[in-house]
Parts: C-alpha cells; sequence; structure tokens
C-alpha cells in the first residue's frame, strides 16, 4: 500500500508564526519574554515551540510541571525555565540539578526544596509564589511573611537563591474588572514585605498574556506570554491588533461526499434533518481527536474556501458537513480551523461556536490520531 500523500487528520504548526507571534509580544511589552510551553505548548508541540520561542529572543521557558521542564533540558534546551505546580513527593532533585527554577507556594514546599538541596549537594534557584486573589496556587497574605523570613534565611544558609516573585491574574481578559487593581496593588504590597526581609528577586511578574498586551502597569520585570505567543487573542473584544498569526492549522482529508434527499435525518439523534435535498460531505475527525461535541450543529469548516456547516452531532471519529449541492472531490483539503486567511474558521470561531476558549480548542486538538507536522513558511525554500 502506498502512503496517503496527506494524512487523515492534522494539526500543521508554523514554527515562523510563533517566532513572529514572539517578537510582536517582546516589541509591545518591551520587558523580558517568558513563552508558556506548558501541556505540549498548548498542543502545538513543547519543544520545536520551545526552539522557535528561543530563536525569536524568548529569555525564559515557563511550563506546568517538573516532567515538562526535564523534557525540555533532555531536548536541549539550556535556557532559564521556571515551573510551578508540584505535587507532594515530586522529584526536586531532579530539577535542581537540572538548573530548571522551581516555585514554592509554601513552607512545606520549602522544606521539600531544601531536602532536595541536601541530597544533591546544589543549591536551587526558587521563586516564591503569591495569591493576590486567584484563590488557585500560592501563599495566602497570611502565610506570605513567614514564607519569605524562611526563604530568606535559606538564602542566607546557601540553599537557593531566590529569583523570583510573582503571581497570577484572574480577570486579566477582562481589563475594566476591579480584580486587576487589587491583585497588581497585593502584588505590590507582596513585594514590599518580601524586599523588607532581605530578599531581591531578579524577576518580580504577574502577567499572562492579556496582562501582558492590555496594562502596561503589570509587566515588572517579566511577561509569561501563552497563548498569544500562539496567535490567539487572549481577550477577545478587548485585544488591540498585534499582527498575530494563529500558529496552528486543523486540517483533515474529505473522506466522502454523498447526495441526501429532503428530509434526510444527519447523525446520531437526528439532531439536524435536510430541509431539502443536498450534497453532505464527511469529515474523519471527531471528539476523540479534540473536535468538541459541543461544536455540534454550530461550527463549520473551511473547504476550497468558503464555510461549511457542521450538521448534526459530532461524532467520535468523524462529523459531517453540508455542501448544498457542491461536489468536492473525496481527498479534498478540509480546514477546521486555523489562520483565518484562507476564507477558513479561526480557533477563536470554534471556541464561540463550542461555548469555549480557543485555548481548549488547540490544547485539546490531537491525539494519537491525529498527525501533527511542523512548518517554517520562512525557511528558504
Ligand atoms: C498558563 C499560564 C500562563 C500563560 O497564560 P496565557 O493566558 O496563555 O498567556 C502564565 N502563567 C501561568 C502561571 C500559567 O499557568
Amino acid at each position: 500500500m502506498s502512503p496517503l500523500p496527506v494524512p487523515r487528520a492534522e494539526a500543521v504548526v508554523d514554527l515562523a508564526a510563533i517566532r513572529h507571534n514572539v517578537r510582536r509580544l517582546a516589541e509591545h511589552c518591551g520587558v523580558a519574554m517568558m513563552t508558556v510551553v506548558k501541556a505540549d505548548g498548548y498542543g502545538h508541540g513543547m519543544v520545536e515551540v520551545a526552539r522557535a520561542a528561543r530563536e525569536a529572543g524568548s529569555a525564559w521557558l515557563g511550563v506546568a510541571t517538573i516532567d515538562e521542564a526535564l523534557a525540555l533540558r533532555a531536548a536541549g534546551d539550556t535556557g532559564r525555565v521556571l515551573c510551578w505546580l508540584t505535587v507532594p513527593g515530586e522529584d526536586h532533585d531532579a530539577a535542581i540539578t537540572a538548573d530548571v527554577d522551581v516555585t514554592a507556594y509554601s513552607l512545606a514546599e520549602l522544606a521539600e526544596v531544601e531536602a532536595a538541596v541536601t541530597r544533591t549537594g546544589t543549591p536551587a534557584r526558587l521563586q516564591l509564589k503569591i495569591d493576590t486573589g486567584l484563590s488557585r496556587g500560592g501563599s495566602t497574605w497570611d502565610d506570605w511573611p513567614a514564607l519569605v523570613e524562611a526563604a530568606r534565611a535559606g538564602e542566607v544558609a546557601g540553599h537557593w537563591w531566590v529569583t523570583g516573585i510573582w503571581t497570577h491574574p484572574a480577570s486579566s481578559d477582562e481589563p475594566d474588572d476591579p480584580a486587576n487593581d487589587s491583585q497588581e496593588q497585593v502584588f505590590r504590597d507582596a513585594l514590599a514585605v518580601a524586599e523588607a526581609a532581605g530578599l531581591q528577586p531578579e524577576v518580580r511578574h504577574l502577567a499572562n498574556s492579556a496582562a501582558a498586551i492590555l496594562r502596561p502597569s503589570a509587566r515588572f520585570d517579566l511577561v509569561r506570554c501563552g497563548i498569544a505567543s500562539y496567535g490567539l487573542d487572549p481577550a477577545p473584544g478587548h485585544t488591540p491588533d498585534l499582527g498575530l498569526v494563529p500558529a496552528m492549522t486543523a486540517r483533515a482529508t474529505l473522506a466522502m461526499v454523498k447526495d441526501v434527499a429532503a428530509g434526510a435525518g444527519v447523525s446520531y439523534g437526528h439532531t439536524w434533518v435536510a430541509d431539502r435535498a443536498t450534497t453532505l460531505g464527511l469529515v474523519p475527525v471527531g471528539y476523540a481527536d479534540g473536535v468538541p461535541r459541543h461544536a455540534s450543529n454550530v461550527a463549520s469548516v473551511g473547504i476550497a474556501g468558503r464555510q461549511r456547516p457542521v450538521r448534526g452531532r459530532v461524532c467520535m471519529d468523524q462529523l459531517v458537513v453540508d455542501l448544498d449541492g457542491d461536489r468536492p472531490e473525496p481527498g479534498t483539503d478540509v480546514v477546521l480551523f486555523g489562520t483565518g486567511r484562507d476564507g477558513a474558521p479561526t480557533a477563536q470561531d470554534w471556541a464561540e461556536a463550542a461555548g469555549t476558549i480557543s485555548y481548549e480548542i488547540v490544547t485539546r486538538f490531537g491525539g494519537t490520531r491525529v498527525t501533527r507536522t511542523h512548518v517554517d513558511s520562512e525557511a528558504p525554500a
């Protein structure tokens, strides 16, 4: 059997778009850049995205877990990497010996880092996170003085350098939300407490993509840009046009085209019934490949420069679109979402159709049956 000319289902990631976006964000923000590559680079491929981000000048990479940080090291990345989410008993030894900056939220985590430093004989790079109002990870305000005191004592004892102090915003995609002002103020107060304890962190940081783009006062020394690095809008309706380019195109190969009569029910439960004779196209991707089932009957795909609506329910492996009497050849390219330049939908369009955010659309597209291909639209031919 000869191989298919193109895969059945594919996520095509343009690394030139990643580089372009990282450079645009750095120009716009005017501070050091951390490109956030957790969750396999939001589904774009962590190692490839990391490499492109470094080429574009990203001084830092951000990941959630120690395992992700170690995977970057295993792939040859030697720059600054911050991770921020551990559970008790995780392998801090490996992170510390790999020169990864680790984050502590609590005295218990500091004790774990200290034990790892003792075992490995290697001082750690340590960052401290304060919860300024997201009520997710990070030290509470009440616990903060004790955490910074202990962190300073460990620094004096030679266990670590406190390289950073940081927090995370709750509502940066809603720039008028008063939480933005209050969180920034609590962060400034927390920094003052840390400085009074003798800490002099190299980087103070608060901003994710939305805050980095929309709130100059939140940029401090470093901004942590995830979604905008992938070319997607972190705050739809608020973001100025920075010329960011969506890096991922989700595509499939049209499997079949058929005629149906008026009255034909389409897909499970017949939630769509043809009100006229039409032609239908079978697109061989479904919710097992990360296509949201909530997009049933509401999203569209691009075929030959035209948007074609999804009819009926998205199934595990496939979905059906309305071709409205046209008959593209089976084998034709189907764009689920991409740059938006070719008339096809974007990940943001899918997010709106499915009642979610573009983060979830790109991060979930993929899995074991979707080929991921990296291209570089700026590479010399
Ligand atoms: C995921 C994450 C980011 C990136 O957020 P975006 O909205 O994608 O820019 C930044 N900081 C932390 C702590 C995160 O978990």
